[in-house]
């Protein structure tokens, strides 16, 4: 490769490299919806007073995604990310059966 092709290669390489991260930046992550596979089997809800109460007997409302260990949020923040659900937004006020308090 000559080197002003092996230039043009890494400029090009760059180039789209960062396309791809302000992409990646730029968009924002989608909510975890109480309908998908994985938020049925965890019996997530966006509100924690929705919670099958015959599934999770111990369960309590105080029980929120906002005081779990998991949240990535503040403790304010409408929605926030969760070590659980990577890239996808969970509600201040939900739950699901993998809460630990924090
Ligand atoms: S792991 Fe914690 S923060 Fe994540 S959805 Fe379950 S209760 Fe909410």
């Amino acid at each position: 490769m000559k080197p002003s092709s092996r230039r043009s290669f890494v400029i090009h390489v760059a180039a789209a490299g960062g396309a791809l991260a302000c992409g990646r930046a730029m968009a924002a992550p989608k909510r975890f919806e109480e309908s998908e596979a994985k938020a049925v089997s965890l019996g997530y809800k966006h509100d924690s007073a929705q919670v099958d109460k015959a599934r999770f007997p111990k369960h309590t409302p105080a029980e929120k995604c906002n005081n779990c260990m998991a949240w990535l949020g503040k403790p304010t923040d409408a929605w926030a990310e969760c070590d659980l659900t990577a890239d996808r937004l969970v509600a201040n006020g939900g739950w699901c059966s993998s809460y630990v308090k924090t």
